[in-house]
């Protein structure tokens, strides 16, 4: 690891009140969630042909092929046993210190809540939310993954469909979830950028409202905002911000 930049970052957090962590897929994987889109294609019997993981969470594929949809979705995109790692931990710690002040995070999983972050954006939504489509309760995974509830979950009051409480492709973002995230990244004297190339738009342009300081990018491959960056650290989130926030709050 490359213990200047390490330094450099530290620095950097130690000077900023107020920083905004925004995150991608690669903060999950070191919890050992794949990037959805690394799962081979299903074959679809009423295509007769093999599907992309991208159409198969699709609206359109959500609406016509229900069933089909749902044992991909748990198959896939549920980790029940998957734990905050140290990029989490990191993160909600810098929190309780007052150092940062929202995640603005792509990921569905739940794990900066679970780690202690109590200031989190979930620009796709959340796993751990499962609503009905009829008359709006939410269910608890749990209950989606009962025997009983296969292959299409419905709801405990009205039977009515369960669906993810996650945007699906060709579905919008939430206005007040994004609103919010922007807000939170146009305030911050430090924007810290984890686990992302930066081409899945919007979730990436909003970047571009950030005014503060420091931009900071930590990712294992080139992203494409290298070149705007105060700081850019090639390596894995987890290690990089646990190793900077280490010697903080002792
Ligand atoms: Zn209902």
């Amino acid at each position: 690891m490359d213990t200047e930049k390490i330094n450099a970052l530290r620095q950097i957090i130690e000077g900023s009140q107020n920083i905004v962590f925004f995150g991608g897929a690669g903060v999950s994987t070191e919890s050992g969630i794949p990037d959805f889109r690394s799962a081979d294609g299903i074959y679809n019997q009423d295509l007769g042909r093999e599907v992309s993981p991208e159409e198969m969470i699709s609206h359109t594929f959500f609406v016509r092929h229900t069933a089909d949809f749902y044992a991909f979705y748990k198959d896939k995109l549920i980790y029940p046993e998957a734990k905050p790692n140290d990029c989490h931990r990191a993160l909600a710690e810098l929190e309780r210190q007052g150092k940062v002040k929202a995640v603005v995070t792509q990921n569905i999983d739940g794990l900066h809540q679970l780690a202690g972050s109590k200031t989190v954006y979930e620009l796709h939504g959340s796993i751990l939310r499962w609503p009905c489509v009829q008359c709006g309760k939410i269910h608890s995974i749990d209950y989606i993954l009962q025997e009983e509830q296969k292959p299409i979950p419905h709801c405990e009051d009205c039977g009515g469909m369960v669906r993810p409480g996650v945007v699906l492709y060709e579905e919008g973002l939430d206005a007040e979830v994004v609103g919010k995230a922007v807000q939170a990244i146009r305030e911050a004297d430090t924007l810290i950028v984890g686990g992302t190339s930066l081409v899945v738009y919007p979730a990436a342009g909003l970047i571009d409202y950030f005014q503060g300081r420091h931009l900071v990018l930590i990712n294992k491959s080139e992203t494409k905002a290298d070149a705007q960056a105060d700081l850019v650290i090639r390596d894995a989130i987890g290690k990089v911000l646990s190793e900077a926030v280490e010697s903080f709050g002792e």
